[in-house]
């Protein structure tokens, strides 16, 4: 199979196409008196915009069309995306959360009449639980992000009430983003704790600098380097010995779903994404759903309102004193916990346990394939995800961003790069359990033929990509100086 773009023009804006005249419909001419608002002659153009487009329906059909076969998506192929858990998402988890009987409902209904839509988020947080071993979740939260912030605030309140006020809360150094971002925006002040040579957490710095002021510790697990801390245990040790909480981002919960819990492993607190390991579509940023779980001590200060069940009833448990308060306007993107429902209970236990086996595998296999021609910065054997580096080719004055952009020369999405932070010239990738041998051999053959081209051809990789629409851009003047309106051809 040639693998490749499939577009055979170059596409311009819709300004660029089109002439006087034309339109998307044809009308004969009236024959009934016209109403108040019809004027002779006028136009339904928009006049506040300059040369507005005057397209026939043909016209704009095929150029939406042209467009969207410039994209790529998971149902075009592998989507490599290191820490997104971009896997194949089930279309009957698509028309499931079509269904008119979900999808009709108003959150403001009564409760006697979405029993069935009680049951489910009632039934999820009970799948939740199980999966992860910890006592009880709120579904609020519109993505893992939010898990970590809706988590600190719990957090604060349990230390309030405690009248126990600790500014601090530590974080790995191989962190994502959003960690640090969510410590800072609930009051917190974030410190670095660094990995040691093996890519995890430093037990003897932290057992140093664990003391009374920090309030918790933020960690990954399997971390961003795809590596499992062994010491998890002692790490949640040590913080608790001093009165803290252990928080564990689990936006990787696909390398253990079934296989381990984090609740067993001594951690507090944990938000689950489920559009990542429970099968939502998530390109281009959501919607998504990101449910915080809590150990025993912390249910109280889960945010209202909760499903509870009374006998065969379900109802909102509305009456929270020490709640965080709302984090949703409602009870959660219900979508997106439909979607989780539904993967969970058609994969069952055993089907949820090989997710995790085939994403490890997976990975691992591609090491296998790839760890000659790439630099591998840990040794430490890999769980779903693996990091590689631009080591082998920087001499040649290759680095990870041209390695990124010729792969989409070879008609593959790349991984992310330059991330992990602590990995110089990061690529980091997660082919997940829901590709094929032939899919993870084609992906390692293309980045090999990178490989070689960057041996032999150097400048044919450090100026990708050739085949796409357009070629390199300038990323950063992008970024800095963004134009959001068309200002007519160049
Ligand atoms: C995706 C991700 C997050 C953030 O989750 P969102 O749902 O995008 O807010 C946090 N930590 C890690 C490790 C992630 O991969």
């Amino acid at each position: 199979m040639k693998r490749g773009n499939s577009f055979t023009r170059r596409e311009g804006v819709i300004f660029d196409i089109g002439g006087e005249g034309r339109k998307g419909y044809a009308l004969p001419d009236l024959d009934v008196p016209p109403c108040d608002w019809y004027r002779e002659g006028a136009e339904p153009f928009r006049d506040d915009i300059d040369g507005f487009p005057r397209v026939s329906e043909a016209e704009v059909v095929r150029h939406f069309t042209r467009l969207s076969k410039m994209n790529y998506g998971i149902d075009d192929g592998l989507y490599p995306l290191g820490s997104c858990s971009m896997k194949y998402n089930p279309k009957i988890n698509e028309e499931l959360a079509r269904d008119e009987r979900f999808c009709g409902v108003h959150p403001l209904q009564p409760e006697s009449t979405v029993q069935g839509c009680l049951q489910l988020q009632w039934e999820l947080e009970e799948f939740l639980k199980e999966i992860t071993g910890l006592a009880g979740f709120t579904l609020q939260p519109a993505a893992g992000a939010q898990g970590e912030l809706t988590g600190l605030l719990i957090i604060r309140a349990l230390q309030r009430q405690r009248g126990d006020n600790r500014p601090v809360v530590l974080i790995p150094d191989s962190a994502h983003g959003t960690n640090p971002a969510s410590v800072r925006l609930s009051g917190y002040r974030a410190e670095e704790i660094p990995s040691d040579a093996k890519g995890c957490i430093d037990l003897e710095r932290l057992r140093r600098r664990m003391d009374r002021d920090v309030a918790a510790l933020m960690l990954t697990n399997p971390n961003t380097l795809g590596i499992f801390e062994e010491q998890i245990e002692a790490i949640c040790q040590v913080v608790h010995e001093k009165g803290g909480l252990v928080y564990c981002d689990g936006a990787n919960l696909n390398a253990l779903v079934g296989v381990a819990r984090p609740g067993d492993m001594g951690i507090d607190l944990l938000h689950v994404n489920l559009h990542k390991t429970f099968s939502t579509p998530h390109g281009g940023g959501g919607p998504g759903a990101g449910p915080l779980g809590v150990v025993e001590e912390l249910l109280p200060f889960l945010p209202f309102p909760r499903v509870i069940r009374d006998g065969e009833r379900y109802l909102w448990e509305e009456n929270r004193p020490n709640a965080v308060g709302r984090v949703h306007g409602f009870f959660g993107n219900f979508g997106i916990l439909l979607r989780a429902y539904a993967y969970i209970l058609s994969n069952g236990p055993a089907g949820l346990r090989a997710v995790a086996e085939g994403a490890v595998l997976n990975a691992n296999y591609l090491r296998a394939l790839l760890e000659k021609d790439f630099h591998i910065p840990y040794e430490a054997r890999s769980l779903h995800e693996v990091v590689f580096s631009d080591q082998k080719q920087e001499s040649a004055g290759v680095r990870t961003i041209d390695i990124a952009k010729r792969l989409m020369d070879h008609g593959f999405h790349p991984p992310t790069i330059y991330f992990p932070l602590i990995v110089r010239g990061a690529m980091m990738v997660e082919p997940t359990e829901t590709e094929t041998i032939q899919e993870l051999d084609a992906f390692a053959a293309a980045l090999q033929l990178i490989a070689a081209e960057v041996r032999e051809s150097p400048e044919l990789v450090r100026t990708a990509p050739h085949t796409t629409p357009v070629g390199r851009l300038d990323e950063v003047a992008a970024a800095r100086h963004p134009i959001f309106r068309w200002r007519g051809p160049e």
